[in-house]
């Protein structure tokens, strides 16, 4: 067997050898049928196969090939949309609930990656989210507020503490999260696979599930060249489902956002940067970028509806960098490459059973590392019995996420957000010049 080419990134030049796994060309029966090799995918079946069922994954691709093997790495508890948000919608007690349940999911991924024994998957400890607008006196007050109702491990950093760390006059106060981690998602996602085929789950790629229909208790699904049988289906093929399930394809819309590495930078690198865990900026579509490799940097940012790569990608993450940093000068981007985020309308991703043995695990925007092993661990129990779970992502069902039409009223709602981002920054600026002259 070959190992056929990823999609260029550091993640595909740094992977483990992995030889292409067979495509499905036969009609199997299994316990439990799956469609895609994310991480969603893959963590429900690494979680039934665990518990003795027999699961059958196909995957259009490659393992790893879609959002789960080109993303930021960044593992941490939370969803997309804001915990103050749902506690707006749903009350304290269900949003506790649900914040457990992605502390759950991060708790999954170590202790697969432990499991695993590939300990050197974990890239760096801690996170920091940084904001560019000073958040006044009673930032660290409500940080600690929001941390103690929600159960969450997170604590503010004042300002000068973070310059301390990060030589740049762009950011503010932080939160601090000491339970997130980061990640090689794309080698986490090929060892999970290598795990799943351990326990005896079968795994077929270059595979697409193109139909799917149901004979009393069974579900079959149709592939290009075969057919799974079983009493239960897991969808979990995020943004690009495609004809297999109309409803829950339409429900999701892609959402780009890109990812640079940079060359090895050296020592100045260290000087601009002294903290070996992940950042981003709390703007509504901010940068993230962690340092790797000794002395590259991880960039990415932006996002669009244009699922299209930009022709100057390159030089337009570059840009972003050099607006915080500066000083790292004249920095060549070796490697840059675009990724795709499955969003629902609500920004929550999409969990439960949606008919008998009909489960869906999937739209986790960019807030999928730990959350789909939540959603898989609420789907995987569900499928062994227990309903719980899955029943706190109830009230975020499927809903229409508008095809292109919704596609220009995300793409407006996001200029108008970065405009609000862009004004926040103005006008602050001018109030500290006033109280300076
Ligand atoms: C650039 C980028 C940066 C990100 N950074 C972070 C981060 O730092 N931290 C974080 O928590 N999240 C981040 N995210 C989000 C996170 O990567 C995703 O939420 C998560 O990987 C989604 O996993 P998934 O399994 O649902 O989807 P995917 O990884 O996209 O997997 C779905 C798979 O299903 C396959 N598939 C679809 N339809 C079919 C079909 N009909 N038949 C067969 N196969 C099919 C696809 O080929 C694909 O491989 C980022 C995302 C991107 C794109």
């Amino acid at each position: 067997m070959g190992d056929s080419a990823y999609p260029a990134s550091w993640y595909a030049a740094t992977r483990d050898v992995s030889a292409d796994r067979p495509p499905l060309a036969a009609r199997i029966e299994a316990d439990v049928a799956i469609v895609g090799g994310g991480f969603a995918g893959l963590h429900s079946a690494r979680l039934l196969a665990l518990q003795g069922k027999r699961v059958a994954l196909v995957e259009r691709h490659r393992i790893g090939w879609g959002a789960s093997g080109r993303n930021g790495g960044f593992v941490g508890a939370g969803f997309a949309e804001r915990s103050g948000a749902l506690i707006d919608r749903l009350g304290l007690d269900h949003t506790r609930r649900l914040y457990a349940q992605s502390q759950r999911g991060v708790a999954i991924v170590r202790e697969a990656i432990d499991a695993l024994g590939r300990p050197e998957i974990r890239m760096g400890a801690g996170k920091l989210s940084l904001s560019r607008t000073d958040q006044g006196a009673g930032f660290a007050d409500r940080t600690r507020a929001l941390a103690d109702r929600l159960g969450a491990a997170f604590e503010p950093w004042e300002t000068a503490r973070v310059r301390t760390l990060l030589d740049t006059q762009r950011y503010h106060q932080a939160i601090h999260d000491p339970l997130s981690f980061h990640i090689h998602p794309l080698n986490f996602a090929l060892a999970l696979a290598a795990d799943i085929e351990a326990c005896g789950g079968a795994i077929h790629e270059a595979t697409e599930a193109t139909g799917l229909s149901r004979e009393g208790g069974t579900w079959r699904l149709q592939t290009s060249r075969g057919e799974i049988a079983a009493p239960h289906v897991v969808l979990a093929g995020n943004a690009d489902l495609g004809p297999v399930q109309p409803r829950i394809a339409r429900a999701v819309l892609p959402v780009a956002t890109y990812v640079t590495v940079t060359e090895n930078i050296g020592p100045r690198l260290a000087e601009a940067i002294r903290w070996s865990g992940a950042i981003s900026d709390t703007r509504r579509a901010g940068d993230y970028y962690r340092v790797i490799d000794g002395d590259r940097l991880l960039w990415g940012g932006r996002i669009t509806t244009d699922t299209r790569e930009p022709p100057r990608l390159r030089d337009m993450m570059r840009g972003d960098i050099l607006s915080v940093y500066p000083q790292l000068g004249d920095i060549r981007i070796e490697y840059a490459w675009p990724g795709i985020m499955g969003y629902a309308p609500h920004k929550m991703p999409q969990v439960g059973e949606i008919e008998p043995g009909l489960w869906v695990c999937s739209a986790f925007g960019g807030h999928g590392l730990a959350q789909t092993a939540a959603g898989a661990d609420a789907v995987a129990a569900g499928i062994l019995g227990d309903d719980s779970l899955w029943r706190l992502f109830a009230p975020f069902g499927t809903s229409w996420a508008g095809g292109p039409f919704g596609r220009t009223a995300t793409q407006l709602a996001y200029w108008s957000l970065q405009a609000h981002d862009w004004w926040d920054e103005k006008r602050q600026a001018k109030n500290a010049e006033t109280l300076r002259t």
